[in-house]
């Protein structure tokens, strides 16, 4: 079990202020997902809850019970850093029973619980080399059996993957999530890319200048963002907003008159903004329609094949840039004058304000 509540969770340095009371609840075996531009916050977010770093207001508890002065070894949690920090005169064997040996487990004991987070690693068969002769995927394991064999209630990982080639990153995002599944315990993870977040979580926390921006499932995150910030931050390529104007709304939607371009409708129940509302219209480049005569105009600026897909990177009239998701099929080349519509169905809208309106 590991229950995770924050609850006005405040960080202060002397004349910073980090974390800007953050409210969040982390289940037992979750895996979520810190995500944010750098600076955000995630790190310092992570530490607090490891006890590496001082909570200055609020509170957190695990398992119902305030840990905000329990000591970070006391806490039942496991921190995996990004920089592996194994004992290089070491064998894997020996730098995974490390802290057991410290913690004078007996030594039958050790060997059987290294042998079985090594099996569950893949790391069987290098037990006895020294962290140099592995591979950095390999190191990387290494640092998450020896988290494992302390039998943690949950683990913490600080951009664990940044050092990994990118064909790695993305063999060990899968296992870490396997191992999630299998271990049956709640992890955090920290990255500032998003990519990772949305392959990788249950939930998402997306962090900005030491607040919550939005907490969801990546799909809901995905189609429904909260804001502009959670809007431009998740997703890629990136979502198109184009500023406009509300002229027309009834119970099924509105029509938005753009700044340089034409009327979109937008098909949604319930908007509550009337005509001469200031908003953005956010499409997905997959949403953004290549149409005969669509109300939004550019000209083809580069094309991009990358062979499942076409990305037409386009050239608006005002100088701005938008992306739209072609069927290579179309056959659009670099100069070529396009139009382009929303599909009405799944365009966001987001008031003056940048919440979203729908
Ligand atoms: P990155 O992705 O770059 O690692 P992050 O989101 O993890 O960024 P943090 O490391 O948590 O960001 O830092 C959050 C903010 O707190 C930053 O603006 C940072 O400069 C500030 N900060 C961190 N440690 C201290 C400190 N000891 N004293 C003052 N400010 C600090």
């Amino acid at each position: 079990m590991a229950k995770l509540v924050l609850e006005k969770v405040e960080k202060r340095y002397e004349g910073f202020h980090a974390i800007k009371g953050v409210d969040l609840a982390i289940d037992d075996r979750e895996f979520v997902v810190f995500v944010g531009p750098s600076g955000c916050g995630k790190t310092t977010l992570l530490r607090m809850i490891a006890g590496l770093e001082e909570i200055t207001g609020g509170d957190f508890s695990i398992d119902g019970v305030r840990a905000n002065d329990i000591p970070p070894d006391k806490r039942g949690l496991a921190m995996v850093f990004q920089t592996y920090a194994l004992y290089p005169h070491m064998t894997v064997a020996e730098n995974m029973g490390f802290a057991l040996k410290m913690a004078k487990v007996p030594k039958a004991e050790i060997v059987a619980k290294v042998s079985q987070a090594a099996a569950m690693l893949q790391l069987d068969k290098v037990l006895d080399r020294r962290p140099k002769a592995l591979s950095g995927g390999q190191r990387q394991r290494v640092a998450i059996g020896r988290a494992i064999v302390r039998n943690p209630k949950g683990f913490l990982f600080d951009e664990p993957l940044s050092n990994l080639d990118a064909a790695l990153r993305v063999q060990m995002r899968t296992e870490l999530v396997k191992l999630n599944k299998e271990l049956q315990t709640t992890m955090i993870y920290v990255t500032h890319d998003q990519i990772e977040a949305m392959t990788m979580a249950d939930r998402i926390v997306v962090l900005n200048g030491g607040i919550v921006e939005q907490v969801g499932s990546p799909l809901e995150l995905y189609n429904n963002p909260a804001n502009l910030f959670v809007a431009g931050f998740i997703g890629s390529p990136k979502m198109n907003l184009l500023d406009g104007e509300i002229v027309a709304r009834d119970d099924h939607g509105a029509q938005v008159a753009l700044a340089d371009a034409g009327v979109v409708t937008i098909a949604a129940d319930g908007i509550e903004a009337g005509p001469g509302t200031r908003v953005t219209v956010g499409m997905r480049p997959e949403h953004t329609m290549l149409a005969e005569s669509g109300p939004i105009g550019g000209v083809a600026d580069f094309v991009e094949h990358l062979g499942n897909e076409t990305l037409v990177y386009v050239k608006r009239p005002n100088g701005g840039m938008m992306i739209v998701k072609a069927d290579e099929l179309a056959g659009i080349r670099m100069g070529d004058p396009v139009t382009m519509a929303p599909r009405t169905d799944r365009a966001s809208l987001f008031g003056p304000d940048g919440r979203a309106l729908i």
